[in-house]
This record gives structure tokens, sequence and C-alpha cells, in this order.
């Protein structure tokens, strides 16, 4: 389906539902292809906006109700009064991202008169495969709610305004990368993002002959929330013994100047965080020069660092990546997300991605007996209105 033909359905399921006309507002869902790991350690990362996203039909409204519903959960929710917004429990929660971000926008800009909304959501990103759904879903919301109230709030504000969604009305205590990305996305480009100064820069990532390959490997293990608590505190650590606030002060002599008097865990954590920001840096100027097969050689390298330095990877992921290194027509292919089980990330040849795509689905099902989804994108556009 072309973006065209399912905006005008959208319209005609608003219409259905709110007997009134909807203006039809995008953001996508993201993948980092580069720089795990370092974005809670005031390091460098490089996502880009993928080809799915989130779909919003809204109007206002002559009151202050807010009247949401999701297509893909079949679900209505309303709310009174949006001006007095508690956070919503039990069931009804996932509605917390659109009125959270409403209500912080409502604040922010201190609307004052009616706020009520109408709004009708459709996504075709799976929720929680680490696509970031729920980035895509706060900057759709919050985009869509501010133009249609003639509010100027800054896309990268609105990115703070989603994050603190997260952390306040989800309880997920994330960084600011999947909410720059939704919003601030160019097409054909990845977005650099420093996570110390909260600056971007936006890197050309266009080819002939060439697409990323998302790679769903539907497992998630249990150990993925306790390892992201050790892995940061053993970070910190590092840091801290260094005589430093953050790793981005740290250098790679310098650790291995202190390597002694840290804990063996704290300085492999740190060496890959040293270097994973130096081969974003590396993979930036890559990607200028148009050298794909270097840009390829940092994944592999990026996987190797995540699997063996940091630890944070797995069975399931390892052998995908590995499946991909002997694939002809792969660049490079790398996890990515926290680990433990999500996604893998491969650049592949346009002309090899179908039968990459079944020797990974074979191959992968006979040995796991769990089928992976596959997803390709170019690097696409951030958060937009389809008016
Ligand atoms: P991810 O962002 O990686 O997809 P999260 O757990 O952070 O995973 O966010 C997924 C949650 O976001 C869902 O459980 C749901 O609450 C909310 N969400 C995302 N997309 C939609 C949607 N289209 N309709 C309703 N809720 C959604
Ligand atoms: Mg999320």
């Amino acid at each position: 389906m072309t973006i065209d033909s399912i905006k005008s359905s959208l319209q005609d399921h608003f219409q259905t539902r709110f007997h009134k006309r909807g203006q039809v507002f995008y953001a996508p869902g993201r993948v980092n292809i580069i720089g795990e790991h370092t974005d809670y350690n005031h390091g460098f990362v490089m996502p880009m906006a993928i080809n799915k996203g989130t779909y919003i039909t809204i109007a206002k409204r002559e009151d202050n109700q807010l009247n949401i519903f999701s297509q893909n959960l079949s679900e209505a929710v309303s709310i009174e009064n949006i001006n007095s917004f508690n956070a919503l429990t039990g069931e009804n929660r996932w509605a917390n991202y659109v009125a959270g971000v409403i209500y912080f926008l409502i604040q922010h800009c201190a609307l004052d008169g009616h706020t009520g909304a109408d709004i009708y959501i459709y996504s075709n990103l799976p929720m929680g495969a680490g696509l970031s759904s729920s980035a895509s879903l706060t900057i759709a919301v919050g985009y869509a709610y501010q133009a249609i109230y003639n509010l100027s709030c800054p896309k990268r504000r609105l990115a703070e305004l989603a994050q603190k969604v997260e952390h306040q009305f989800a309880g997920t205590l994330c960084g600011i990368m999947d909410q720059m990305v939704c919003a601030l996305a160019k097409e054909s480009h990845a977005l650099c993002l420093d996570c110390d100064t909260l600056t971007s820069e936006q890197v050309p990532c266009e080819f002939e002959n060439l697409s990323f390959v998302i790679c769903d490997s539907s497992v998630k293990h249990s150990l993925a929330d306790s390892a992201y608590n050790d892995r940061r505190a053993s970070c910190e650590l590092a840091a801290q013994v260094c005589g430093e606030k953050t790793l981005r002060e740290v250098t790679y002599d310098k650790l291995v100047s202190f390597g002694e008097k840290m804990p063996k865990e704290s300085f492999f954590c740190a060496k890959h965080v040293i270097t994973e920001n130096q081969r974003v840096l590396e993979a930036k100027r890559a990607m200028r020069a148009e050298n794909w097969h270097a840009f390829g050689a940092l994944m592999f390298e990026s996987h190797q660092s995540l699997q063996h330095d940091f630890r944070v990877s797995c069975d399931e992921l390892d052998y995908l990546v590995e499946l991909s290194k002997h694939f002809d027509g792969v660049y490079g292919a790398r996890m990515t997300g926290g680990g433990f089980g999500g996604s893998t990330v491969a650049l592949v040849e346009d002309q090899r991605i179908d039968e990459y795509q079944e020797y990974i689905q074979s191959h992968y099902s006979h040995q796991f007996s769990l089928s992976p989804k596959l997803y390709t994108s170019r690097a696409c556009q951030g958060v937009r209105s389809l008016m």
C-alpha cells in the first residue's frame, strides 16, 4: 500500500468514527545502524528512520476531551479533561503515550482555551520489537497536536517532551536517541547524535544498490533488564576509577593505564564504549566518502565488541550475524538495540536481498525453531504532515 492510499483509508475510518474530517500526520520507526550502549555514556549513536511508522488522524474539539482510538489494538480510550490528566493504569496504559505527550505540550506551550482532540492511530510497526513504535507514536501525536492547535514547539523540544512521557508515564528510563531521530531524520540521511551535547548531524546515507535489512530474532531473554543495569554500573565505575565523570572523557590509553585498578567487567565494558564511539566517528567518515565496505566492516567490528567485550549478545543474534558474514552480498551486520535478543541490522546488496532473506529464514528457523521477521529499509524522513 502506498502512503497516499493508507492516508485516504484512514480519513474514511476517522470520518466514520468521529463524523468529521481529520488531518493525517506520520512519524517513522527507527533502527540504530551503529553506536550501541554509548548513549548513556555520553557518546555517539547513529540511528536512521525506517519506512514503517505511525499514522495519526486528528481533529480539534470544542471542549477539553481527548478521544483516542488505536486500530492496532482495537481499543478506545476517552479522557474527560486532558488539562488535569493523571497516568492511566491497567488495560488503558498504552494511551499514556498519547495523552502524556499532549498533556506536556499543553503545559509547555501554555495553551489556553479548548484543548480537546479526536485521534485515530494506525501503525505498521511491530510493537515491542525494538523499532521504537513508542517514540514513533509520541512524536507523531505531539507533532500532529501542535500542528492543529498552531503551537510552535521545535522538533528538538518535542523530542524532549516525548522522552519525558517515557520516563514519567511509561516507566522506561530511555535516552533521547529514538525521539530525536523520529523527529529530525532527513530522507537519505542517518542522524549522528552526540549524546553529551545533544547536538546532531545529518549524515548522507544514500546508495544505489544497497539497503538495510533488519532481522527481528523473535527472542527476548529475561536477562535484558538486569544486565542493562549491571553494564551501566560497570561503565560508571570505569569512568570513576579513571577520574572522569563519564566515559566520553576517557581515552583508550587512559583506560589501559587504569585497567589494573578496576574489575575486569568494568574494563571490558569501557573498552567497548570507547572503541564504539571511535567506530561511530569512523562510520561517519566512511559514509561521507560513500565507502560502504568500510562502513560494513565497522558494523561487524561493533558486533564483535558487543559480543565479547560488552557481552550483551546471545546465541541467536550471534548466529544471525555469523550467517550474514558468510553470505555474498552482505557488507556488514550487527546486533542493534539493548541486546539479549531483539534484532540485527545488515547492509545488503539490493539484488541479493530476496535470497538473503530466504537464507536467513531457513537457517535460523532450522537452528532455533523460531521464525525471524525481516524488514528492508533505506534511510527515510522523520515526522511530517501528510495533508
Ligand atoms: P518499542 O518502542 O520498542 O516498540 P515499547 O515497549 O517501548 O516498544 O513500546 C511499545 C508500546 O507502545 C506498546 O505496548 C503500546 O503501549 C504503545 N504503542 C505503540 N504503538 C501503538 C499503537 N499503534 N497503538 C497503541 N499503542 C501503541
Ligand atoms: Mg519504545
